[in-house]
């Protein structure tokens, strides 16, 4: 998938136009800074005194990462690790699907000190689909991320297109800045632009920016990006997609010169008037508050299935433990045992009403057994009867733990044991057509519910027999309720 490319429009405008650029942006008096910056900088060559010429005016370096690709969330460790952050911007209906960041990843990329920014809902060209439904693709992605517990105050076009009508629609949508693509000196193009954006901006509806980073830069394509903006000071946003190898064969770096980039940028600070700030802050935004955390003491941002889990809290579905030091937690690495399954799904199902039968259907389980009115709920329902036992005897074996085979059965009888037809052939390198809930297991992997994983034999497997955990099951429920709403 290529969800850029390069952005047409202002590569086209500078090539069309490159001369007119220089002398409108002078006005403040920075070109002559820039050309006493140069001469001092070649006395200071000639006589050795290094850095001494550096302009006084502070230079402001942005990261900026387009688009929500998966491959950011390793970007962001290489940030953290030498104390940066950076600003995501975000196309909503990416996150949570296959190769773009979850909602989890991006709690722990705001806990870490990143900024969330909007990028639409789907990624059109805004200048081509419409006031109104540009308008509702920037709306909806501010309003979004709002929900999702984050502020929102900054926006970049999806292709770096824009017109007075995306420019309006971003401003009355609520955002401060909106960042294009193109107008600022980059390494093969725009040569004669300026090298950094003034603070604040002179249109913050379009605020300028170098071309987005993609595979033919270098290490030194990024650093005169860097060393061109302090000579005369001021902002520079550099917009990364995949950082990545083998993804996007245009758009990524390596995750090597990412790494090497950041951390020679990160000594750069040193100079005492290079940072690297979010959009927000060097805009001057005051910080929001931090979105909300788990309920659950043991589940941090970062936590695999934190969204999920959250939900699952949310949704009234798992309430966990209340633990004697005052905090709850969830325990995400338990196993499942039936008796707690059948409460998430007596849950999930909206906790109907239902009588408890006074005397037990099963052996093992008595009206005063926990989550006894759930367990015969579950068996009312058909989802899971339990063993025969003989002699017209049944158990339900609430303590045992829940493989993913029954799971699957388990998630299909409560779905109403729809029509099916398993594949003829096993899409599962550990699952035969002789294997016990062949079908239930293909049905669960055909509503995206449970895939199983990709082997680095090329193979997938499912792991019937492997036990749920409590986390893994949030994320069962939160996929369920997603492919079965209502
Ligand atoms: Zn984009």
């Amino acid at each position: 998938m290529r969800w850029l490319t390069r952005p047409v429009r202002s590569q086209g405008r500078h090539l069309a136009d490159p001369p007119a650029a220089v002398p409108t942006r002078d006005r403040n008096g920075r070109r002559w800074a820039a050309v006493v910056g140069v001469l001092l900088l070649t006395v200071s060559t000639v006589v050795g005194i290094a850095n001494s010429s550096k302009a006084a005016e502070p230079t402001i370096i942005s990261l900026t990462f387009d688009d929500g690709n998966g491959s950011q969330l390793a970007a962001a460790q290489v940030l953290k690790a030498n104390g940066l952050v950076g600003t995501f911007y975000i196309t909503t209906s990416f996150i949570d699907s296959s190769g773009f960041l979850t909602r989890g990843n991006l709690q722990s990329l705001a806990a870490d000190g990143n900024e969330i920014g909007g990028h639409s809902v789907t990624h059109p060209d805004l200048t081509t689909i419409g006031a109104a439904a540009a308008r509702a693709e920037v709306c909806d992605s501010k309003t979004t991320l709002e929900g999702w517990g984050f502020t929102v105050r900054n926006f970049a076009y999806p292709f770096a297109a824009e017109n007075a009508t995306a420019q309006s629609a971003v401003r009355d949508c609520g955002y401060s800045s909106s960042r294009g693509l193109g107008d600022l000196r980059s390494p093969d193009s725009c040569a004669s632009c300026p090298v950094a954006e003034s603070l604040p901006p002179g249109n913050p509806m379009v605020t300028k920016a170098p071309d987005q980073v993609d595979s033919t830069w270098s290490l030194a394509d990024l650093q005169a990006r860097v060393t061109d903006a302090e000579t005369t000071g001021g902002w520079v946003q550099l917009t990364f997609h995949e950082i990545a190898v083998g993804t996007d064969p245009s758009l990524s770096i390596t995750p090597a010169l990412f790494d090497s980039f950041v951390t020679w940028l990160a000594a750069r600070t040193a100079n005492g008037t290079t940072s690297v700030q979010t959009v927000a802050q060097a805009l001057g935004q005051a910080p929001g508050p931090s979105p909300s955390p788990s309920p659950f003491s043991d589940v941090p941002g970062n936590a695999q299935f934190f969204t999920e889990i959250n939900w699952l809290a949310a949704q009234g579905i798992s309430t966990g433990w209340l633990e004697t030091n005052g905090t709850r937690t969830y325990r995400p690495g338990l196993a499942v045992n039936r008796d707690a399954m059948a409460t998430f799904m007596y849950r999930l199902a909206g906790s109907p009403a239902f009588t408890p039968p006074a005397t037990s259907p099963f052996i093992d389980v008595t009206p005063q057994t926990q989550f006894y009115k759930e367990i015969t709920w579950l068996a009312s329902q058909g989802i899971s009867t339990g063993w025969d036992e003989g002699n017209g005897n049944r158990s339900f074996r609430p303590l045992q733990p829940v493989n993913r085979d029954a799971m699957a059965a388990f998630m299909y009888r409560f779905n109403g044991s729809p029509a099916y037809t398993a594949p003829g052939i096993s899409p599962f390198a550990d699952v035969t057509l002789q294997t016990q809930f062949y079908r239930e297991i293909n049905w669960l992997a055909s509503t995206n519910i449970s895939t199983g994983w990709d082997e680095s034999n090329g193979t997938r497997t499912f792991r019937p027999v492997q036990p749920v955990n409590r986390d893994a099951m949030a994320a069962f429920m939160y996929r369920y309720n997603t492919a079965f709403p209502g």
